[in-house]
């Protein structure tokens, strides 16, 4: 369980053009993920009022919000971009334009989570809500190829920990499970509604071979993780970061800064947990921006290079990068590989590893990870000239 941990990838990749490489997205939240100015412009349609209405100084509210430190204030966001998504017109656009803005970022194949429930106050029933945000991740598809851009996108249908709905969201997501929606997630409060709560929806998942994915080692430590393994039978660990309080480093010279320790040489242990999910290939959503933000690793560091997915990446864990939610964290896919290759130094080959990861966790039939890879390969082939 103890082997030496190298850091071989020293050649940076600075100057790479990330954005037009073919990206994987595996955790994007769609009511994470609006246009300012759309936001606007639906609220208006429906009379939600708005911190802002101008769509610069909204977008930076969004952005100040999510850094502010207070849970509060960060979940006070959401408020404002699910009020706009009640109607099927409201829906339709959002995940329509979701899904262009992942495609001119170079995200190729995308899978966007989110709570059906939360979408009823207009009247529509959950079956509707599902098949209004189908329609417009379709026409986001259509008008990406219109542009010269190929994307494929899947729904995760989430139910949220605090509303005891589970069951009925997971039938529900089974229901459309040829009609666009890949997989189920679980999100919302950590502490206080484990898996366990919901073993029932994961036991019927597993007996109709539905995967699923659950938001765990985020808010909460290695025993939310175990939860996710055991009752949520997670084949995905939403972030799952803090796995990384399971493993052991051992520095020769203890007096490194956390920057100097990753282009170190040191000894690593992984508890029972970490050596599970490595070994077992448990991919890790991990969102490197939100990460940050909302405090999930503060316990090894205020500054992205105390962030653990180095370490994850390095020790050889199914690391996958993403972005949580755009517009709250202000960033793009494309933007957290850049600051993944400023802080770690991380190479072309490391990016392609990162992807890869991602292709292989995605909720896909076999046969379509295989061209996803051969096409990813390919635009990746192409990128070193
Ligand atoms: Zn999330």
């Amino acid at each position: 369980m103890t082997e030496p941990l190298t850091s071989e990838n020293t050649a940076s990749a600075a100057g790479l053009d990330i954005r037009s490489l073919p990206k994987v997205s595996l955790h994007d939240h769609l009511d994470g993920g609006l246009r300012p100015a759309t936001i606007i412009e639906l609220a208006a349609a429906v009379g939600h009022d708005l911190p802002s209405t101008d769509p610069v100084a909204l977008g930076q509210w969004f952005r100040d919000s999510a850094d502010s430190g207070s849970l509060v204030r960060y979940l006070e966001t959401f408020d404002h971009t699910i009020a706009v998504m009640q109607t099927r017109d409201g829906l339709i656009r959002v995940a329509r334009e979701f899904v262009e803005d992942l495609a001119e970022d170079g995200v190729v194949y995308g899978e966007v989570r989110w709570a059906p429930e939360q979408h009823l106050r207009g009247g529509l029933s959950l079956d509707e809500a599902v098949e209004a945000v189908q329609e417009g991740l379709e026409q986001g598809v259509e008008a990406a190829e219109q542009q010269g851009r190929l994307i494929q996108v899947g729904q995760l249908i989430t139910a949220m920990r605090h509303a005891d709905r589970a069951m009925e969201i997971a039938e529900l997501a089974v229901r459309h499970r040829d009609r666009g929606v890949v997989g189920f997630d679980i999100a919302g409060a950590e502490d206080g509604f484990p898996p366990s709560r919901f073993k029932d929806a994961f036991t019927y998942l597993a007996e109709q071979q539905f995967p699923a994915t659950v938001h765990a080692g985020e808010a909460a430590g290695v025993e939310s993780i175990v939860d996710a393994l055991v009752h949520g039978r997670a084949l995905r660990l939403g972030h799952g970061v803090r796995i990384a309080e399971d493993i052991e480093v051992d520095f020769e010279d203890e007096e490194l800064t956390a920057q100097e320790q990753n282009a170190d040489v040191g000894m690593v242990t992984l508890g029972r947990v970490a050596a599970w999910v490595r070994d077992r290939g448990i991919a890790l959503e991990i969102c490197p921006s939100s990460n940050l933000q909302t405090g999930a690793v503060s316990g090894f560091g205020e500054s992205i290079y105390e962030h653990p997915i180095d370490l994850l990446f390095q020790t050889g864990f199914q690391v996958t990068v993403n972005t949580d939610n755009r517009l709250m964290s202000g960033v793009s896919l494309t933007d957290e590989f850049e600051l993944l290759v400023e802080t770690f130094d991380y190479d072309l080959d490391d990016i392609l590893e990162l992807t890869m990861n991602a292709v292989n966790a995605a909720f896909l039939p076999l046969e379509e990870r295989e061209v996803l890879a051969a096409y990813i390969t390919e635009g990746f082939t192409a990128a070193r000239g």
